[in-house]
C-alpha cells in the first residue's frame, strides 16, 4: 500500500489543488477593458445586457443584476415584503447568507431538515415547519442539484407563502427541463469566483412577476425611482426631479462586472460540460467504495455540478472526518466542507436556536466534505483527486 503524505509518504501531486477556481479566459480580459475605457464603469448599458443575456438564458421575464448573491437575497426578501414578526423556512445545510438575508429584515429565519439522500431541502419538513407566520420560504439548490420544485411550489401554493430559491450553485440547472431561474416567485444568483460563471462579485434576481420585479428595482437603488407612474406627485414635472418610495439600498453591480458576467454567460454551457465529465469520472471511481456514499440526485435534476461531496461511512474508516480531511490535504488535495449547520454558529446560538433542530443535517454535516471540481481541471488534476480519494480510504479501511 503506498504511504499518505500524512504519514512522510510522496504526496499524489506537487501543486496544491483547492476545492473551487474561477476559469478566466482573454476574451473575458478583453471585455472588462473595453468598459475601463469607456465612459461607464456603473449604471451603464453592460448592466441592461446581462440582464437581459440572463432573461434569454433562464426563461425568466425579468432579471435584476445587483452587488452580489447576498445582496440578491435581501432584496428578495424586501421585495416579498419580509419583515418583523415574519418566519422564512430555510436550510441548515447552506451558506449562512441564505439565513442572514431573513435576519436584515428583523424575521426569524425557521430551519426545516434535509433529505438525507440528496440533502436538499426536505418538502415534508417544510410543510411541518408552516405556522401563520410563515412568509416565504428560501430553498437552496445545495452543490447546484435542483430542490424539489412542484412539491415546494405545492406547499407555497397551499400557505400562500413566497417561494424564493436561493440558486447561488444552480445557475444553468434544469428541473424537468426548464431553466433554474424561471420556475420560483424569485430566484437569486451568485457569480463569486467559486461558482458556476464569475463577476469576482456579482448576484442576480430573476422573477416572472412584474410587481416583484419593481419592488427588486427600488431595493437595490435606494427605493428612488424616476418611473412618474410609481410617484406620489404626479403633478412634478421638473426633469431632474425623482423620489424615494421605499427605503433601499445601494447594491448595484459595476458595467466592468457585469461586462464579465455577460462574457462568461458565453461559455457556461461548456463549463458545465466539463463539470459534468469530472462528475462521471468520480462517480465512476468512488461507486465501489463502501467507505463513501455519493450524493443521490432526483431524475428531475439536469445538475450544472458546482460541488462534489463524498460521505464517509465512520464505521468502514480508523479515521475521523478531520483525519481523513487532513490526509487529503497533505496529498495536496485541498478539501473544504459545505456546510456547518447555519444555526451552530456562536451568533445563531445568541438568538436561541439550539443544537439538535435538524438532526439529519447534523447527522449529514459530520461526514461529509467536498473534493476539488471546476472547469479547468485537467485530467491529470481529476486523476490526482481520485488517485488521493482512494489512497487515502484505503490507507484508513478498516
Ligand atoms: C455563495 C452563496 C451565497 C452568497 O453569494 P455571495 O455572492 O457570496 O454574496 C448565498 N447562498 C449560497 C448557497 C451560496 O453558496
Amino acid at each position: 500500500m503506498e504511504k499518505l503524505a500524512i504519514h512522510g509518504g510522496n504526496p499524489v501531486r506537487e501543486k496544491k489543488i483547492f476545492y473551487g477556481h474561477q476559469c478566466i479566459e482573454e476574451d473575458d480580459i478583453e471585455a472588462v477593458s473595453q468598459v475601463l475605457r469607456s465612459d461607464h464603469l456603473t449604471c451603464g448599458p453592460k448592466i441592461k445586457e446581462l440582464e437581459h443575456t440572463l432573461e434569454i438564458y433562464t426563461g425568466a421575464k425579468y432579471a435584476v443584476a445587483v452587488s452580489n448573491g447576498t445582496a440578491a437575497l435581501h432584496c428578495a426578501c424586501i421585495a416579498a415584503d419580509i419583515g418583523y414578526g415574519d418566519e422564512v423556512i430555510t436550510t441548515p445545510i447552506t451558506f449562512a447568507a441564505s439565513a442572514n438575508c431573513v435576519l436584515y429584515c428583523g424575521a426569524r429565519p425557521v430551519f426545516a431538515d434535509i433529505d438525507p439522500d440528496t440533502y436538499n431541502i426536505d418538502p415534508d419538513s417544510i410543510r411541518a415547519h408552516v405556522t401563520e407566520k410563515t412568509k416565504a420560504v428560501i430553498a437552496v439548490d445545495f452543490t447546484g442539484q435542483s430542490i424539489r420544485n412542484k412539491e415546494i411550489r405545492d406547499i407555497c401554493n397551499e400557505y400562500g407563502l413566497i417561494f424564493i430559491e436561493d440558486a447561488a450553485h444552480a445557475i444553468g440547472t434544469k428541473y424537468n427541463g426548464r431553466c433554474v431561474g424561471s420556475l420560483a416567485d424569485m430566484t437569486c444568483f451568485s457569480f463569486h469566483p467559486v461558482k458556476t460563471i464569475t463577476g469576482g462579485e456579482g448576484g442576480a434576481v430573476l422573477t416572472n412577476k412584474k410587481g416583484l420585479y419593481q419592488k427588486l428595482i427600488l431595493a437595490h437603488t435606494h427605493g428612488i425611482t424616476r418611473d412618474r407612474s410609481m410617484m406620489s406627485d404626479v403633478s412634478q414635472k421638473e426633469p431632474w426631479y425623482y423620489e424615494e418610495i421605499s427605503l433601499g439600498y445601494n447594491y448595484r453591480i459595476t458595467d466592468f462586472q457585469a461586462a464579465l458576467i455577460t462574457s462568461q454567460m458565453n461559455k457556461i454551457d461548456r463549463f458545465i460540460e466539463r463539470r459534468k465529465i469530472i462528475v462521471k469520472a468520480y462517480d465512476e471511481a468512488f461507486m465501489g467504495l463502501p467507505e463513501i456514499i455519493l450524493q443521490q440526485e432526483i431524475p428531475e435534476s439536469d445538475t450544472c455540478h458546482h460541488l462534489y461531496i463524498i460521505r464517509l461511512v465512520q464505521e468502514r474508516l480508523n479515521c475521523t472526518r478531520e483525519g481523513f480531511f487532513n490526509a487529503m490535504a497533505a496529498e495536496n488535495i485541498q478539501c473544504q466542507v459545505h456546510y456547518i449547520p447555519v444555526y451552530w454558529f456562536p451568533y445563531y446560538q445568541r438568538l436561541g436556536y439550539i443544537k439538535g433542530l435538524c438532526p439529519k443535517a447534523e447527522e449529514i454535516y459530520q461526514n461529509i466534505m467536498s473534493i476539488p471540481l471546476y472547469p479547468k481541471m485537467d485530467d491529470q488534476d481529476v486523476e490526482d483527486v481520485i488517485h488521493a480519494v482512494i489512497k487515502v480510504t484505503e490507507n484508513y479501511r478498516k
